[in-house]
């Protein structure tokens, strides 16, 4: 058989029985760019963070990626919003049942993290951003929320989207031991750049006025590791970030970071 022959029956017979291979799945089409829209792009356009709607429109906008904050209900359901509170609802003292009594302003229920996985695997340019928040009720109770959400990544085939970050290092280094290799970025501010090396982390991701001491830029450059700023709003923080060559910004402002770039260029 030549080897044309042998390829055009190979790839015929794979089609035949589905067969896709690792690398077919992971996408490299990521946006290039420096812009995390935080909670999602929510406010040019007056939607609720942490919703569906906020992060398809990240996506419209060509964002690098779209943050998001991952909670557990008191029965085990993963669900995406900022605050412990809901609408006033404890979600960590609230089941997913008592959470779906009440709406987001554009009518949406409180997303779960199921259906964020979902709704941002239909494309393949913007990152999803997951934050798993430590919920102050115990360190285990936070670490069986980090397992579930990595399996959920996982069974959903969405590792190549998510990149983690939290503000517990006991979450970040969880989410490590879980999947060694993927992409934890810590964001209390308090380790240094050698620690997250050490531990397996991807990055920094510090509030911005962290960067304004000390040797950073080049640091985390010499050691392999990225930075990303939160949350950065305003034009001139923008720049002096992007003068850095820093890899990442957080803003609630993604259109006009967008615009800041375009006139960089
Ligand atoms: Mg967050």
């Amino acid at each position: 058989m030549t080897n044309s022959i042998y390829a055009i029956t190979m790839a015929a017979l794979f089609t035949t029985i589905g067969f896709k291979s690792p690398e077919m799945e992971k996408p490299s089409t990521w946006n290039k760019n420096q812009v995390i829209a935080h909670r999602g792009a929510w406010k040019k356009k007056g939607l609720p963070e942490n919703s569906i709607a906020s992060l398809n429109e990240a996506i419209k906008l060509g964002c690098y990626g779209s943050e998001f904050d991952v909670h557990m209900t008191s029965d085990s359901v993963l669900v995406v919003n900022h605050d412990p509170d809901f609408l006033g609802l404890p979600i960590a003292t609230s089941t997913y049942a008592q959470l779906l009594e009440k709406k987001l302003s554009n009518g949406e229920h409180i997303p779960t993290l199921e259906a964020y996985l979902k709704a941002g695997k239909k494309q393949k340019k913007t990152k999803l951003i997951l934050e798993l928040k430590p919920a102050k009720v115990s360190g285990e109770r936070d670490l069986q929320m980090t397992r579930k959400a990595v399996a959920m990544v996982q069974q959903l085939g969405a590792t190549a989207w998510v990149d983690y970050i939290s503000f517990s290092y006991a979450i970040g280094e969880e989410v490590l031991a879980l999947q060694p290799g993927a992409k934890v970025a810590y964001l209390n501010g308090d380790a240094s750049l050698e620690r997250l090396k050490a531990s397996g982390f991807y990055g920094a991701d510090y509030h911005f006025s962290v960067y304004k001491t000390g040797d950073w830029f080049t640091k985390s450059k010499a050691l392999g590791l990225t930075l990303n700023a939160w949350t950065v709003n305003n034009a001139e923080e923008m720049n002096w970030l992007l003068d850095q060559d820093i890899e990442f910004i957080t803003t609630n402002e993604p259109e006009r970071l967008f615009e800041l770039l375009k006139t960089r260029k």
